[in-house]
Parts: C-alpha cells; structure tokens; sequence
C-alpha cells in the first residue's frame, strides 16, 4: 500500500511504499546516481589484488551529511536491497559518516553472497 510521504527537503509530497519518516527526500531531491568510472589505463604503479565476488555497493554522502546507499545502478531502501547491503549500511550509518563527502565504491561480500569466502557474516570492503 502506498502512503505519503513529504521531503523533508523542498516539502513536496508523493506517495510511495513504506512508512513516511522525517528523512525522507522526494525522486527529485534524491542525489544523482553515478557509477564506477572503467580504470581505463595503466598509467602508474599501482597495487593488484585479488578481485573479491561479491556485489557492487556504494555510499553517498552530501553537502549536509545526509547518507545514501546503493548498488550498481540504483540507490538502495529498506523496500529494495541487495543481498542486505542497504540494512548493514543503516546499522553502521554513524561510522560510514567519518567517510566524508562523495562517493565512495566497494565490494559487499561474504555469506549468502556469490562464493562466500566462508565467513559468516558479509563484509564492504573498498575500492
Ligand atoms: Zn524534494
């Protein structure tokens, strides 16, 4: 059932799924989505590693400290996550604060997802 919701932002009201709560940001307020840049070349020395299967994730973070998570391609709720992604970024919001401003990419992983590596639990590790 959809309910609505107003940004606390610019105070336009839409409806969507879930509960409005006081942070909530309307499509428009909502910041633009930007994926991983390709590494395109070699261009200075530069560490290799192991690529870890997981899957992608990324946390935002705006002018005012307002934090944001997504995957690939898309920002993350706790309507639509992946691989529970978006519910370990709202159990550890304070500490991905002292990231600072921008975007910052990594590799969700560990159990439930892809190889597991044998861990149990899931791990964000960045690039
Ligand atoms: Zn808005």
């Amino acid at each position: 059932m959809n309910l609505i919701h107003v940004c606390f932002k610019c105070r336009t009201e839409w409806e969507a799924e879930g509960v409005p709560t006081e942070k909530d940001l309307c499509p428009t307020c909502f910041p633009e989505f930007r994926t991983f840049n390709k590494i395109s070349r070699l261009s200075r020395n530069i560490v290799i590693t192991e690529k870890i299967d997981g899957t992608n994730g990324l946390i935002f973070i705006d002018e005012n400290n307002n934090i944001f998570a997504g995957s690939r391609n898309r920002w993350l709720n706790e309507h639509s996550d992946n691989h529970g992604f978006y519910h370990w970024f709202a159990d550890n919001k304070e500490e991905l604060l002292k990231l600072g401003k921008g975007y910052h990419y990594g590799e969700f992983w560990g159990k439930g997802i892809q190889r597991g590596y044998g861990l149990e639990e899931k791990r964000f590790s960045f690039i």
